[in-house]
């Protein structure tokens, strides 16, 4: 049994100085209830908290850690740089370098800029995308999160042909009209969209493989009918990979699938746990940005040397080493095995959805293919399970809507110890 009292005292201060007390909203556990854990070091699969816990962990900081944590490559590359200085606010070697190998792994990458987190990437290219088509509106599909820029945060309308409305106070409902919502893996739908606002739509932005509503997976034809219906509208396709970029493959879901956007957004693993985004195209779409063309986008910190040297190590140790997602793949069809049988043996209703290392257990029996099928999933199941694990000293992500990943770091003895510790966490929790 895991108790936290330090963790509870520094909520309770944390709450004082900080707004909700975190620095990211989920961090704060209101999704499932009780108080956030407050890490100080983590090694291999384990975060290790300021009292003194161990818990076993399938979030990675939300993906980036896909070779565990305090991967030595990684850490080693950012000591050899440090001595160079944090920061020149200058060109260097190495950027041109994590460029050149981001073309080399992504397939519908020719030019990329790099800025400092997924949310920056996912607003320049949209950025680019209007620039460039010279329209302003922009598709997204229901439950995909695109980061925190105004124009993500829209939620859905009560038909596919409805204009956004804001999801948060402070974004304007200007910003929200040029943004279209549509239900993810709903062809038809987008297709009325672009056939109602013809020659409006500037960009087309989804998660291939949406991991924000928990996983769930492009139906056959999906991907490839919104590429069709792109080229013949004059959309720019973007595919937001900061989640799935180099976890599902080397060169992401477009990889997977075989399919190639036009743009395309990354984060988490490009960054190996240092603030890192990046956004590529075409060409001729990424000739569009400053100082190339008239598209303005910068930043202070943009291609820091020592976060280059982060992803870099990265990168590199991923593109040499293709195995690391036959052995991830492996792994984590073991971990969904396991858990499809806790939960027939419980006479549980479930869908669990998985590709690669990712996955996300679903407490309905309906099958999820969307956001509103996500919804139908039992929350306060979700919940039990959650802080059933936790005192049993397994860190999932604290909300239903999110999808796990599984680190190089999981062997098959952890795999086992995830598998009992979910059926008795099951059973304390129906
Ligand atoms: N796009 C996707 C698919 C994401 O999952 C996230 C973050 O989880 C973002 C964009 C935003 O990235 P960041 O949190 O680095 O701003």
């Amino acid at each position: 049994m895991k108790i936290a009292p330090v963790s509870e005292e520094l909520f309770q201060r944390a709450q004082q100085s900080i707004p909700g007390g975190v620095n990211s909203p989920v961090r704060a556990f209101r999704a499932v209830g009780g108080n956030p854990r407050f890490m100080v070091s983590a090694k291999g699969p384990y975060l290790y908290d300021e009292d003194g816990n161990r818990y076993m962990e399938l979030i990675n900081s939300w993906g980036p850690m896909i070779l565990g944590h305090a991967a030595e490559i990684v850490q080693e590359a950012v000591q050899k740089a440090i001595p160079n200085s944090l920061s020149f606010g200058a060109p260097t070697r190495k950027e041109i370098e994590i460029a050149e190998l981001i073309v080399d792994m992504v397939p519908s990458i020719e030019k990329v800029r790099m800025v400092n987190s997924g949310t920056e990437a996912t607003m320049s290219a949209v950025r680019v995308a209007r620039g460039f088509t010279g329209r302003n509106k922009m598709i997204k599909f229901e439950g995909c999160y695109h980061g925190h820029g105004d124009s993500f945060l829209i939620a859905a309308g009560s038909g596919a042909i409805t204009l956004g409305v804001p999801d948060s106070p402070g974004v304007t409902q200007g910003v929200a009209a040029d943004t279209l919502t549509a239900p993810f893996n709903d062809l038809e739908a987008v297709k009325l969209l672009v056939e109602a606002n013809k020659d409006q739509v500037a960009a087309l932005i989804l998660e291939p493989v949406a991991g924000n509503m928990g996983l769930v997976l492009p139906e056959p034809g999906f991907l490839q009918g919104l590429r069709d219906l792109c080229t013949k509208e004059g959309i720019v396709l973007i595919f937001d990979e900061v989640m799935t970029g180099f976890r599902l493959a080397p060169g992401g879901a477009q990889q997977l699938y075989g399919v190639t956007p036009d743009m395309t957004t990354l984060g988490k693993i490009i960054g190996g746990g240092m603030p890192v985004g990046a956004y590529g195209g075409k060409k001729e779409i990424m000739n569009f940005v400053a100082p190339a063309g008239p598209v303005y986008q910068a930043g202070t910190l943009s291609g820091n040397p020592i976060a280059m040297s982060a992803g870099m190590a990265m990168l590199q140790y991923l593109q040499s080493h293709p195995e690391v997602y036959t052995n991830l793949e492996h792994t984590t069809a073991k971990m969904v095995a396991g858990m499809r049988q806790n939960m027939q043996g419980l006479g549980m209703n479930y869908t669990i959805n998985h590709i690669g290392s990712m996955f996300s257990i679903f407490f309905t029996e309906q099958p999820v293919t969307n956001f509103d099928s996500a919804k139908t999933s039992d929350t306060a199941m979700f919940g039990r399970y959650f802080n059933s694990m936790l005192q049993r000293g397994i860190y999932l992500a604290p909300s239903q809507y999110e999808s796990l990943f599984v680190s190089t770091a999981i062997t098959d003895e952890l795999v086992e110890e995830y598998i009992k510790t979910s059926r008795e966490a099951l059973q304390e929790a129906v």
